[in-house]
């Protein structure tokens, strides 16, 4: 351990610390003395125990009201790390993380190293990992200049783990003035309805390629994923084909997974796919080319038809019910 201190900016939704924030705080308290959190939203307060249960020793908490996050957070923040002086803030590769990290990275005049899917320190030096060529090449990069440094990190780069600490002590902070960046006013949010598990959260990822052959034939993926209470997933092919929404795709420029099973459903395996779930704990693929790259990284390959497969391991499972 050779960081003295590292703060994480925490996101939350429904009242909840969010996964992305629980997997930062868990890296962070393996890396650094003290641990500390910072939230801009309403009711910070009610995070604070299961915040302080990985890892955050004190929560400095901001309400901006009906106000776009990113400025006044980062206008806070701002004022907050020459006051306290972390070694390093982390922040989720969000939108609202991207928003805060990119103005808060202006306002202090330091890089921000974004796409992180590691870190580790190297002396007092932080060393952030990132994906480039398409995955094909891992990347580690120290940032040397002056502190804190800056790091944006994708979902599930890390395990988030509870540690057992107390609650974070709540320090409640008025909003620094952000000049005419602060004045944009949040009206409205939309919320897409799910039924079942995000794809980030689910135990099983059932995902669909171009080797559905049509758009109607992601209905047997999603009816696989429901049978196994896992989410339904796509390669970008048919995303851009218009077959399923962007929400569903995995990969590189889409949702990184790390479900305990993957099922590939004609997918060939392009490296752009595979950087979003080679994490996968078992990654079953079902393609007719047994040249297909994906079986590379598979545990168990099914060299078949599609339209064959799936109905029969549908017709399997329902036998089962
Ligand atoms: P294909 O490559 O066309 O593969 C279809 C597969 O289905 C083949 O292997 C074929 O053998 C098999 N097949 C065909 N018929 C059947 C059948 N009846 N039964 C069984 N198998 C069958 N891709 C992503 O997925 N996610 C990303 O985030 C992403 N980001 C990208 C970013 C950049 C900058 C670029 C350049 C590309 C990105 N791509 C991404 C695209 C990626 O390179 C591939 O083009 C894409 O993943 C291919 O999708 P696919 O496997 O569904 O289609």
């Amino acid at each position: 351990m050779t960081l003295s201190k590292i703060w994480v900016v925490a996101e939350a939704a429904g009242g909840k610390p969010s996964s992305l924030t629980l997997e930062l705080l868990t890296r962070a308290r393996a890396l650094a003395g003290t641990v500390e959190a910072f939230y801009a939203g309403p009711d910070g307060a009610a995070l604070a125990p299961t915040l302080g249960d990985h890892g955050a020793a004190t929560l400095f908490t901001v309400d901006p009201g009906d106000r776009l996050v990113g400025a006044p957070a980062a206008a806070t923040l701002a004022g907050l790390a020459a006051q306290h002086q972390p070694d390093a803030i982390l922040f989720g590769a969000t939108y609202d993380g991207r928003d805060i990290a990119a103005r808060l990275s202006a306002r202090l005049d330091r890089p921000v190293l974004a796409n992180g899917t590691s870190l580790d320190t190297d002396g007092d030096q932080l060393t952030v990992g990132t994906a480039i060529f398409g995955g094909n090449t891992l990347v580690d990069t120290a940032l040397r200049g002056p502190k804190p440094h800056l790091g944006l990190f994708r979902p599930k780069s890390f395990p988030a783990e509870p540690a057992g600490g107390d609650p974070a002590a709540v320090v409640e902070v008025h909003v620094a003035d952000a000049g005419r960046a602060g004045e944009t006013r949040l009206l409205d949010r939309f919320v897409q309805e799910q039924d079942g598990p995000s794809l980030e959260d689910a135990p099983v990822v059932v995902s669909g390629g171009r080797g559905l052959g049509a758009a109607d034939h992601y209905a047997m993926v999603e009816s696989l994923a429901t049978l196994l209470k896992g989410a339904a997933g796509a390669s970008r092919a048919i995303v851009d084909a218009g077959w399923v929404p962007y929400s569903h795709q995995i990969g590189q420029t889409g949702k990184t997974v790390k479900p305990r099973l993957y099922i590939a459903c004609g997918i060939s395996g392009a490296t752009q796919h595979l950087v979003g779930m080679k994490g996968s704990e078992r990654i079953l693929a079902i393609n007719k080319d047994p040249e297909a790259p994906i079986f590379s990284i598979a545990d168990l390959g099914i060299v078949g038809d599609v339209h064959t497969v799936v109905p029969k391991v549908i017709e399997a499972l329902h036998a089962r019910l």
